[in-house]
């Protein structure tokens, strides 16, 4: 039985009570989840001005819960606002409701009126606040409820109700169970639907890791039942790059990927010269940094990207080589234990350097048979 781990910061009349609750029996969290459902269904339905907020970079999951989440409000008749740090990249930009995303960087003024006129705003698929990236002020500043809506380990504590469940696969899985309760009843429709595949498909890398389960195909079973067309969102999301990406591919594992002999490790790393020679735009590396990891014995990837400034990590691993620890001890990262990431501010050889040396230390507590 997996561990189920929620954390609650509600509100109550008398100020700010902090729940911690641990369960590990299924029907007792059926039990725990009606009774913040409510909470939650209480301030869906008192408030006037809802915000959805994702994460900066928003990949497959972030855009499927939010846009699940703003399907069933819409579909009770309520109106929600809608937010992304960054711009969405091109295989999530088909999806229903994804035009109605304001992008904060390319629309300050309208987030930012957004942001103040808010009086409920819901945080999905993140749990530290420096995932805003720059709506991070306006957000904590703001008066509106806060929640938060995550699957991530180890939650920072900054919104007033905290639903934190790290055995679900993908926030839109948790968002799923979420809205099963408020509706008294399963909920799907058709760009509901396509949005929560997404987000599963795409966070378990098609059911390859994560921490999926029995629960998880069940939703699946629901959602393809419903009729959506798997074959075209599939399509859609992997059958969607340039003749360049492909290249650039090839030449990353070609001539930029480099084993760690002894370490179970292996690192691809691409410069700024190398991105512009293959015509690079945004998702093109999505995948790469998993892909050393179908070689025998590798437990460990990393992929340096060398962006404006600063270098752009990704880390996969396998078993239980942590990868979230790792990310988070040297990279001020963060993510799941077998997917995590960060941002190193030096050049792409310091960051390597530094990751060699971080792995010295950090591999013997942690090497695995494979
Ligand atoms: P990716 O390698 O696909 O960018 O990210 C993999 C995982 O690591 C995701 O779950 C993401 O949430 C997390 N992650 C990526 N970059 C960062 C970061 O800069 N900070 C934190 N806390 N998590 C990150
Ligand atoms: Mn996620």
């Amino acid at each position: 039985m997996s561990l189920f781990l929620l954390l609650i910061n509600r509100i109550l009349p008398s100020g700010i009570l902090f729940i911690f609750i641990t369960l590990k029996k299924t029907a007792a969290k059926v039990a725990e989840l009606s009774q913040y459902t409510k909470d939650l269904s209480k301030l869906f339905s008192t408030r006037e001005n809802i915000l959805l907020i994702c994460h900066i970079n928003p990949d497959g999951d972030a855009i499927g819960a939010q846009l699940a989440l703003y399907h069933y409000l819409i579909s009770k008749g309520k109106q929600a606002g809608m937010i992304a740090p960054n711009n969405l990249q091109e295989f999530l930009k088909w999806m229903d409701g994804a035009d109605r995303i304001n992008i904060f960087i390319r629309q300050r003024e309208k987030c930012k009126r957004l942001i103040e006129g808010a009086d409920l705003i819901v945080m999905l698929d993140f749990n530290q606040p420096d995932r805003l990236g720059e709506a991070e002020n306006l957000v904590i500043a703001s008066r509106a409820v806060k929640v938060v809506i995550d699957h991530h380990l180890n939650p920072h504590d900054f919104a007033d109700m905290m639903i934190s469940d790290p055995s679900k696969c993908s926030t839109s899985e948790l968002i799923h169970h979420l809205i099963a309760e408020m509706n008294g009843s399963c909920f799907i429709n058709k760009p509901y639907a396509e949005a929560l595949y997404v987000g599963i498909i795409t966070d378990t890398g098609n059911f390859e890791h994560g921490s999926y389960s029995g629960s998880t195909f069940r939703i699946v079973a629901d959602l393809l039942e419903s009729g959506i067309e798997k074959e075209k969102i599939h399509n859609l999301v992997y059958n969607n790059f340039s003749a360049d990406r492909m290249r650039l591919m090839g030449f990353a594992l070609n001539q930029r990927m480099v084993m760690i002999p002894g370490y179970q490790t292996a690192y691809i790393y691409l410069t700024r010269k190398d991105l512009a020679d293959y015509k690079y735009v945004k998702g093109d590396s999505e995948g790469f940094v998993n892909m050393p990891l179908s070689i025998k014995g590798i437990v460990l990837t990393a992929l340096f990207i060398e962006k404006d400034g600063f270098i752009k990590l990704s880390f996969r691993s396998k078993g239980s080589f942590p990868a979230n620890e790792f990310a988070a001890k040297y990279f001020s990262g963060g993510g799941h234990l077998n997917a995590s990431g960060g941002d190193y501010f030096d050049t792409l050889g310091h960051t390597i350097d530094y990751f060699l040396k971080a792995l010295k230390e950090f591999y013997p507590e942690h090497n695995q048979a494979t």
